[in-house]
């Protein structure tokens, strides 16, 4: 993990997160601590929440506090099945203690299916409360693959994030 840097009220970091999942029968599809009905769901060790993950990361990068993989392994049986909106949590309470807080994060899902356009809304408004910030600071937005590559062939989900951190004023 790299060296944590703590912010004066002025200080201004971005970070990036990527994920994918692969989507299997069988589980849920929970995207940004939503579940969406859909016939085949997203495989993981954890609920396979690939939004929350990719935020986690964006988060955790922009800190400086490394990858959502040194925080949270998935040869760790703490986390078979974990809540990832739990694990998100856990990484905003880091970046609090070091004196961050969230200006805003924003996102892209890529998903041949399920259409996510119905509940972009209900996952802006959900991250939204567990980030501390209002909805106008998330964005959740969501595109397909055009039948290109992994995400094309509806094999699996990816999804990428950017968050902005500023320091928090003491
Ligand atoms: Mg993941």
């Amino acid at each position: 993990m790299t060296e944590a840097w703590r912010p004066g009220p002025h200080d201004r970091r971005v970070g990036i997160g990527w994920d994918s999942h692969r989507l299997v029968e069988g589980r849920p599809f929970i995207l940004g601590g939503i579940e969406i009905d859909s016939p085949l769901g997203l495989d993981g060790h954890s609920d396979a929440d690939v939004l929350a993950h990719a935020i986690t990361d964006a988060i955790l990068g922009a800190a400086g506090l490394g990858d959502i993989g040194e925080h949270f392994p998935d040869t760790d049986q703490a986390f078979k099945g974990a809540d990832s909106i739990e694990l998100l949590r856990t990484a905003l309470a880091h970046v609090a203690d070091l004196g961050w807080t969230i200006d805003n994060v924003d996102s892209t899902v890529v998903a041949e299916r399920p259409k996510l356009g119905p509940s972009k809304r209900a996952i802006q408004e959900r991250l939204a409360e567990v980030l501390g910030v209002p909805v106008h600071a998330v964005g959740v937005k969501a595109s397909t693959g055009e039948g290109l590559g992994f995400v094309g062939r509806g094999e699996g989900v990816a999804a990428l994030a950017v968050a902005q951190l500023k320091g928090a004023v003491a």
